[in-house]
């Protein structure tokens, strides 16, 4: 299942300033910094030798989606000089949040009480914090995970008692459409239930390959980017 291209040292360090300059067209256009906008290299399917590549050019976090996909890398560049920062974004059954807790630095698809609770006492057990971004069905469609909107406040209130999980913002990916235009309306949703039920709380995690410009117009300050960066999937 893994993709078998590796792409050279200039490629990558092409596709990856082409993202970064749009990045910054982005938030040229509606007026915000550059800085507060971080890029999400979501390396699900590549292998281990692409994302050290992007290491060595200065991009450090990386997200994956399957969990032995992601310890398998984790372990593989344990031991690399520059040390990755790790995002989990795929779904996590709560049973597998010990393994995730060993090295999951941000995990972007927390969307059940149970997994919250069974990985803060994970992370507790080895004395870590994990970020955590809640994710949200904002489009109401029943084939993606995340919780519903009127969900947000009692699960934040929770959290609040959960203190090896430190809530960083919230999530969305909303159904797939070619069209990023048909995506902004969900962006803004999010950015919505952020500013109501959580001001405090400074993420939005939301944008991919397709739509991130339109993302960060509505105020992402994570944008995850798999394909434009790695290549097509499988
Ligand atoms: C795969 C994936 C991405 C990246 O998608 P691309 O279209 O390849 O950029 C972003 N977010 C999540 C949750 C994903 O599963």
């Amino acid at each position: 299942m893994m993709s078998t291209r590796l792409l050279t040292v200039t490629e990558a360090e092409s596709r990856l300033s082409e993202i970064r300059q749009k990045i910054d067209a982005a938030a040229q256009k509606c007026g915000r910094s550059p800085l507060d906008i971080k890029l999400l290299a979501v390396s699900k399917t590549f292998p281990t030798q692409m994302i050290a590549t992007y290491l060595g050019l200065g991009q450090l976090d990386f997200g994956e989606s399957y969990i032995q996909e992601a310890r398998d890398k984790a372990s593989e560049l344990a031991g690399n000089p520059i040390k990755p920062i790790w995002h989990f974004i795929g779904h996590l059954q709560s049973n597998k949040a010990k393994y995730a807790a060993h090295f999951v630095d941000v995990l972007h698809s927390l969307d059940s009480m149970s997994l919250a609770s069974e990985l803060n006492l994970r992370a507790a057990a080895l004395g870590k914090k994990i970020k955590v971004y809640l994710q949200v069905n904002v489009s109401g469609e029943n084939t993606k995970s995340g919780m519903k909107p009127d969900e947000l406040p009692g699960f934040l209130d929770q959290l609040s008692g959960l203190p090896s999980l430190t809530p960083e913002g919230l999530m969305t990916m909303p159904p797939f459409n070619p069209d990023p235009e048909v995506s902004r309306p969900h962006f803004a949703a999010l950015r919505d239930l952020r500013d109501k039920y959580a001001p405090q709380l400074p993420g939005l995690s939301m944008g991919m390959s397709g739509d991130f410009m339109v993302a960060i117009e509505e105020g992402a300050t994570i944008v995850r980017v798999g394909t434009a960066l790695f290549g097509q999937r499988d």
